[in-house]
């Protein structure tokens, strides 16, 4: 029986649960059942034991423990992968599945480590000035719910379905509850089962429940949300608990998509892109069987093309070797059960009332080292549809199915893309930048992400049916709005955004950044002498004035060949509407401006890696003075590093007061000084 994680124990039913078979030979691999399991003391756990443990450490901590953590999991790959060929995955399929997974937790945590400051708060965008005076501002931050995270995963992906999910979780501050689909529990049972062990994760970070999550939903409130991926009519279900409509839960839907891949109006049977298409179609149908929410289910392409593109295509497929994953030289194993398999032979026959079968047959399959009857196999099956069908468009085979439809203009292809109501993935493959646009437009409103391929791009290629820690996961209207992945983006959608109203100097206790017009700290030590442990934002330098000069001025384009008329021909620069004369140039200006902050002698700051935000304000002429005020504006500490980045605000002004440039300046400072010696 698998066992459950419940709030810091594991939990097996006692009575006979249901069992979960062995895609390829039918044999029973385990039981599964969630009776006796406390569904209210598991949410209860989650928000006050793991959430506050997990709240309690900055984004950089998060991040460090989910880096560990996809690297202890990583030492363990070849007992996830022994498990994982049960669902009837290939050793490539597997690949997605678990290195894919742990792939996503480390980019998560090296997205949230580089840009999540290391506190609790997320800042979003620049303050907004409500008064005159500048006493009034607002500000935009994220915070972490008080919440639990309940993610209810799809069979298909048992190890990448949770990782994707958890890592932006966890980063959040958002302790997670996992209910993977009981077909394939077993596999996410064993990887939670290893993170639980290592300890790595703070306890209550994350339960474990196998079998029915019946009643779990009713235990959820306004601050808790739930990630949902799996069939549509499961989505619409959860659409309308109570909970979620009148309770405030927030739901996330990843449900049908039917993804399509369009052919170039350009392409010919001799480009390069022909090939890229076809192969890509391939891949798709039958990389984990099919089974894949991001797989091409239409494959759009010129009627005058249609022929080649199922010759093609065909001619691949019949290379296609199927039978037990494990198997030397089999491409494709088998679906994740008997009854999964019989809801894609369902399909196939509902698509046959508007299109014909041109490769495969779905009730027959050779297979090697296997029984094609007691295993889940199945054949590719390729159709191409009648003019005018509306079943390729509304019908998701989950399996090794694919249907050619073709098009007449670009236009026809956008309105047949978008016949899919929203998917997660759409293909163009193309070599011209005119059809790469106009299909990129018309389809970006009906996908969460578009894959433009020509010979250019395919050799670095993802491929179509990859999601990307980086970029966005998820799709509009029938694929289910939600959004996942994205980098950052996904942690920030796990968390609450307010706008915070009030004076600048509250704005920055707050925020743990120092805002603009917040009070300054000028001290007799210049804050270039202090290390990262001693410095404290809102520490402050205000600089010497200097005067600029013509020789200035000459001397600087002469010397860095920036000989631009403004700042070196006087009847020219006259005529300029904006300058009426020569003018210092805008990086003479910051260069002076570094020479009169610097303190010039060895200290902690080790090095000045960028500047941000650079503005040129106030033309600055021959005979103007110059200030410069720097603030440290927010401290980073990096972690497994003896430093740390220092973002500075500098403000330089002229004689009158006015601002002439503004920015921020980027240093690394050692955490100590002076440093040990190593
Ligand atoms: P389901 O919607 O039946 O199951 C998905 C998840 O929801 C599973 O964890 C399941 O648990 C759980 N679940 C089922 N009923 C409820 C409920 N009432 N309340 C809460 N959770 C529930 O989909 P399947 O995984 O069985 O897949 C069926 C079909 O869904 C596929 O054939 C395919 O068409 C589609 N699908 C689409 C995906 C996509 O992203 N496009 C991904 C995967 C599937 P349990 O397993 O214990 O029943």
């Amino acid at each position: 029986m698998l066992a459950s994680y419940s709030c810091g124990t594991w939990f097996r039913a006692t009575d006979e649960g249901e069992p979960l078979l062995d895609a390829s030979t039918g044999e029973e691999v385990a039981r599964i059942s969630s009776t006796g399991l406390d569904l209210a003391a598991m949410t209860t756990y989650a928000r006050e034991v793991g959430g506050p443990a997990l709240r309690a450490l900055t984004f950089h901590e998060r991040a460090a423990a989910l880096k560990a953590m996809a690297k202890m999991l990583g030492e363990h790959k070849d007992d996830f992968y022994a498990l994982s060929a049960r669902t009837g995955a290939t050793q490539r399929d597997s690949m997605v599945d678990i290195d894919g997974g742990i792939g996503t937790v480390f980019s998560i945590a090296s997205k949230g480590t580089r840009e999540l400051p290391n506190d609790v708060v997320v800042l979003d965008g620049q303050p907004e000035r409500l008064g005159r005076e500048g006493s009034f501002l607002g500000q935009h931050v994220y915070t972490s719910r008080p919440g639990v995270a309940v993610q209810i995963n799809a069979f298909n992906f048992p190890v990448w379905g949770m990782l994707e999910k958890l890592a932006p979780a966890f980063l959040a501050g958002l302790p997670t509850i996992v209910k993977p689909a009981s077909q394939t529990a077993y596999v996410t049972e064993a990887v939670v089962r290893r993170i639980v062990d290592s300890g790595l994760l703070p306890e209550g970070t994350l339960q474990l429940l196998c079998g029915s999550p019946a009643g779990l939903i009713d235990e959820l409130g306004a601050q808790d949300s739930v990630a949902f991926t799996g069939s549509a009519a499961t989505g619409a279900h959860l659409r309308q608990h109570p909970s979620v409509l009148h309770g405030g839960v927030q739901l996330g839907v990843e449900a049908d998509s039917l993804n399509c891949s369009i052919l170039g109006t350009d392409v010919g049977l001799d480009d390069p892109e022909f090939e890229l298409f076809v192969k890509g179609v391939v891949t798709e149908m039958t990389v984990k069987a099919g089974q894949k929410c991001t797989a091409i289910r239409r494959v759009i392409v010129p009627a005058a093309m249609a022929d080649d593109v199922v010759a093609a295509v065909s001619a691949r497929l019949a290379k296609v070797t199927v039978g037990h994953p494990t198997s030397e030289g089999v491409r494709m194993g088998a679906l994740a059960s008997l009854a999964q398999r019989d809801e894609v032979r369902k399909a196939v026959q509902a698509l046959r009332a508007s299109s014909e079968i041109v490769f495969g047959n779905p009730d027959v399959v050779d297979v090697v080292n296997a029984d094609a009857e007691t295993g889940a196999f199945m054949s590719p099956v390729l159709l191409k549809a009648h003019p005018g069908a509306s079943e390729p468009h509304d019908i998701e085979p989950f399996g090794p199915v694919a249907t050619v439809i073709t098009y007449d203009s670009l236009d026809d292809a956008i309105r047949l893309a978008a016949r899919g109501q929203g998917s997660l993935a759409g293909s163009i493959v193309t070599h011209d930048p005119s059809v790469a646009r106009t299909l990129a437009l018309g389809l970006a409103p009906w996908h969460g992400r578009l894959l433009v391929l020509d010979r250019t791009s395919a050799a670095e290629s993802t491929g179509h049916g990859s999601p990307l820690p980086v970029l966005v996961h998820g799709g509009p209207g029938r694929a289910g709005g939600g959004e996942e992945l994205g980098g950052v983006r996904a942690v920030l959608h796990h968390m609450q955004r307010s706008a915070i109203q009030g004076s600048p100097d509250m704005l920055s206790a707050i925020s743990g950044q120092w805002i603009t017009g917040s009070s300054r700290t000028e001290t007799d030590v210049h804050p270039f002498r202090k290390s990262l442990a001693e410095l404290a934002v809102g520490d402050t330098i205000s600089s010497a004035t200097r005067t600029v000069t013509l020789d200035d001025i000459d001397h600087f384009a002469e010397f860095t060949g920036d000989t631009f008329y403004a700042h070196t021909d006087e009847a020219a620069a006259q005529q300029n509407p904006l300058f009426g004369g020569i003018v210092a140039h805008g990086y003479l200006v910051v260069s002076l401006a570094a020479g009169l902050f610097v303190d010039p002698d060895p200290g902690p700051v080790l090095a000045n890696f960028g500047v941000d935000r650079l503005r040129f304000l106030t033309p600055v002429k021959a005979g103007d003075s110059i200030q410069v005020t720097l603030t440290v504006k927010q401290i980073t500490p990096r972690t497994n590093a003896d430093y740390g980045e220092v973002r500075w605000d500098a403000t330089v002004v002229n004689g009158s007061g006015d601002p002439v440039a503004t920015y921020d300046v980027l240093t690394l400072v050692a955490k100590q000084w002076p440093q040990e010696p190593s």
